[in-house]
């Protein structure tokens, strides 16, 4: 699963390098020139991380921090804000509306940058820890003879031993409402391999 991540930039050539960049580095990358534009932009989303610029026009970072870490929704997605030097006040003050690092936009190279990224992803407490479930389907219960047809899914029969299938559902945590992803496998087959 590709971590999904929201840059907020005002300078359009800081966020097209960044933008280029994540991208290559296999995120998937939502972006806002304003603060105002990413607080529309959360209201749908629920991007894995944020990097948020602080001094944007419209709507400045700090204002963006704060109702990121006052809504229970978003509250627990690290932000990571790039002041422009480092400057103590600014970072401090970052620091104290619950920002998880910050970096120093004019001396921080990409690389470091997405390094960066990448340890504070590491870091964040697992959101829940059920890993998968696996399901029995009732080959006469409601569509399930249609989705048999329309995958060619034999009735939920193993297609070498005949033995009934079961279908794994694995949670994925990047959506607001519980969403899986599923596969069906064979259990005899399965426990021969
Ligand atoms: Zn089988």
């Amino acid at each position: 699963m590709r971590n999904k991540i929201l840059l907020v930039e005002d300078s359009k050539a800081v966020q097209q390098m960044y933008r280029n960049k994540l991208t290559l580095e296999q995120f998937q990358v939502l972006t806002a020139d304003n603060g105002m534009e990413a607080i529309k932009l959360l209201s749908g989303e629920k991007p894995d991380i944020v990097l948020l610029d602080l001094m944007m026009p419209v709507m400045d970072g700090f204002k963006v921090l704060q109702v990121i870490k006052t809504d229970s929704r978003l509250s627990g997605v690290p932000v990571l804000v790039f002041s422009a030097k480092g400057q103590p006040e600014e970072v401090e003050k970052a620091l104290n509306l619950g920002a998880a690092g910050y970096i120093v936009k004019s001396t921080t190279k990409p690389n470091e940058v997405v390094e960066k990224i990448r340890t504070v992803l590491s870091q964040r407490p697992p959101e829940q820890s059920f890993a998968q479930y696996t399901i029995e389907i009732r080959e006469d219960a409601y569509d399930a003879r249609k989705l048999s047809d329309d995958f060619k899914l034999n009735n939920f029969r193993c297609a070498l031993c005949s033995a009934p299938m079961l279908l794994d559902l694995i949670p994925e945590f990047s959506h607001e409402t519980p969403w899986f992803s599923g596969k069906f496998f064979c259990p005899r087959c399965t426990a021969r391999q």
